[in-house]
């Protein structure tokens, strides 16, 4: 579920909420049940019911749906504030459909929320959408694997099985067999979180599972031949790693240290790299953060060719040096000519964006016109029809030109940022969120052995600066 109150404002427009079932004998319930939370928040109002009974999307393309045709309408009329279904099946399972859909509400400011807890959520990112829609429509010919249950007990993939020849049955993967099933051998022996940490590590180094790998294994009860999730199941077609009772006897016993080590795992999974290039010294090479999730560390490292130059650099030691460097670059900015000269150049650029743009959106539009006009006759074959080419051609370079605006959103955020910056001081350099600004005020960041250089941007800008900024480790 998505934070609710943060989606939802009430601009005026309906919340319309889209419920179908394809045969009458289907029940409409667990979608008026998902969706109940967000209808208790929206003023009554607002609130629009459409239900779309005995209507399969298999069979009908979306203007034979009366329903959804009168939804389309509304939304042309920018009546829509934000639409809601159970999940991507419920609107379309034609992919061409879906697309022209997600196209509309694009278009339209029109948001749309999947009120099953288990969905992705809808993105604005074109081709992942066009991706999960594929999902949507090969799931509708395969109405068997639909529920979580099923992909649950018949994985596509299980790390340490294969499946047998015939499909039905999960066996041990003889190259994965020994090590998994010591792992679980010796987590029954565990006896303190570092021992548990002991052997995360070993793990990673002698079978190559890191450690978050290792977690997803160690509480599947699928090693244990079982569904846990709802109620238990036991998965006759499974070869067991561990017998139940000893996986449940690991699981409430080690839990606390799985917690500890999952919390560790996701925050060094948020660091974000450093938003300015950060350079080796020595080689010159630009280096990418790396994150050893054993170590559980972030870090900038360079091996070069030179061993005993080496350079390592942990991202925290690195971020504390920025934030006591700054200070003395912020007294020293010519802020208001460095703004003014940042709007000018930032709505120079958008203007030749637009114009970009309101180039490339009529051709797609018109592709998109001449392949739904043939499609009439062959809805499946839209991939291969002659124009596709070209408007994905087209697509990409929207996306591009789309990329570009929203970056120069993103500096203009940061101009504002840096307003805001130097007029409240110092309380600002503590704010988690500062890092991602740096970018105003350095080109590059050169790590060597024993120090520290940082190269300014916009220079120009700059009173009294020292040749270039430099720190001693
Ligand atoms: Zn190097």
């Amino acid at each position: 579920m998505i934070d609710i109150q943060e989606n939802i404002y009430f601009s005026g427009k309906y919340h319309v909420f889209m419920r179908r079932v394809s045969t009458n004998q289907q029940d409409i319930k667990s979608q008026i049940l998902a969706d109940e939370i967000y209808r208790s928040l929206i003023p009554d109002h607002l609130i629009l019911i459409m239900e779309e009974k005995g209507v399969s999307a298999n069979k009908l393309r979306y203007h034979e749906r009366e329903k959804m045709k009168e939804l389309i309408r509304l939304i042309k009329a920018d009546k829509v504030d934000t639409v809601y279904a159970f999940d991507r099946t419920r609107l379309f399972r034609k992919f061409l459909d879906a697309m022209l859909f997600f196209d509309l509400c694009k278009k339209h400011k029109v948001k749309i929320i999947y009120t099953s807890s288990e969905h992705i959520q809808s993105t604005n990112r074109a081709l992942l959408e066009g991706i999960l829609f594929v999902f949507a429509e090969e799931d509708g010919k395969n109405i068997a694997r639909k529920s979580s249950e099923v992909r649950r007990a018949y994985p596509a993939q299980k790390y340490g099985y294969v499946r047998s020849e015939d499909k039905k049955r999960y066996i041990y993967n003889p190259d994965k067999k020994e090590t998994i099933l010591l792992l679980f051998e010796k987590l029954q022996l565990v006896k303190s979180e570092e021992e548990f940490l002991e052997l995360v590590k070993t793990a990673n180094k002698q079978f190559k599972l890191n450690p978050k790998k290792f977690l997803s294994i160690i509480r599947d009860p699928f090693y244990a031949a079982h569904d846990l999730i709802n109620k238990k199941v036991k998965l006759n077609h499974v070869d067991p790693y561990i017998p139940l009772n000893k996986y449940n006897q690991i699981q409430k016993r080690i839990t606390p240290y799985f917690d500890n080590l999952f919390k560790k795992l996701q925050e060094l999974d948020t660091i974000q790299p450093i938003s300015v290039p950060v350079i080796c010294g020595v080689c010159h090479k630009t280096l990418k953060l790396k994150k050893n999730f054993s170590t559980l560390e972030a870090f900038y490292s360079c091996a070069h060719k030179k061993k005993d130059q080496k350079i390592v650099m942990s991202h925290s030691e690195l971020s504390i040096n920025i934030l006591e460097v700054l200070p003395s670059l912020v007294e020293r900015l010519d802020y208001k000519k460095y703004i003014s000269d940042s709007k000018k150049t930032s709505n120079f650029l958008n203007k030749q964006l637009d114009t970009e743009l309101s180039k490339i959106t009529p051709k797609l539009t018109d592709i998109m016109d001449k392949i739904i006009l043939d499609l009439d006759v062959l809805p499946e074959e839209w991939m291969n029809h002659e124009l596709y080419p070209l408007y994905t051609k087209y697509s990409a370079q929207k996306t591009e030109v789309e990329k570009m605006l929203d970056l120069q959103d993103e500096l203009y955020k940061q101009v504002l940022y840096l307003t805001k910056l130097v007029k409240k001081e110092i309380a600002f350099y503590l704010e988690k969120d500062f890092l991602e600004y740096i970018s105003l005020f350095f080109k590059k960041i050169i790590l060597y052995k024993d120090n520290i250089v940082y190269e300014t941007n916009a220079a120009n800008y700059y009173t009294d600066l020292p040749s270039q900024p430099s720190v001693n480790k």
